[in-house]
């Protein structure tokens, strides 16, 4: 929300964008990895969505910008509020 917000006021966004990102991202892992590791086999068949989900859920991690990356662009911002 906050990022969405700067960006319609015009003011620099790319460090919430970055934590809305990374945080999205690792949520959707996190979530399906339980689900599929509920599911047992089940979950891991491409009989089943939760294996696509899965693996569509493991590339936000990687593309438009991977998790690294967000961290390194939220931590140079952060320094960049310190000095
Ligand atoms: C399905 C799919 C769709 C895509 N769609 C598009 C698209 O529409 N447009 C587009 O432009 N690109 C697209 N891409 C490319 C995507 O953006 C890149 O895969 C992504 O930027 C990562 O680059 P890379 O694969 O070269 O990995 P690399 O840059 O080789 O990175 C490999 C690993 O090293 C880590 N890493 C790299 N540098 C650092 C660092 N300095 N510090 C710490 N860790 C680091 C990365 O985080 C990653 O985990 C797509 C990729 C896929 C798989």
């Amino acid at each position: 929300m906050q990022a969405a917000s700067k960006k319609e006021l015009g003011l620099p966004y790319g460090k919430e964008a970055s934590m809305a990102k990374v945080f999205a991202s690792e949520k959707a892992n996190t979530a399906c990895y339980s689900a599929l590791q509920m599911l047992g086999g089940n979950g891991y068949s491409a009989e089943y969505p939760v294996e696509r989900w899965s693996r569509d859920a493991r590339i936000t991690s990687i593309y438009e910008g991977t998790s690294e990356i967000q961290r390194i662009i939220i931590a140079r911002e952060l320094l960049m509020e310190i000095v």
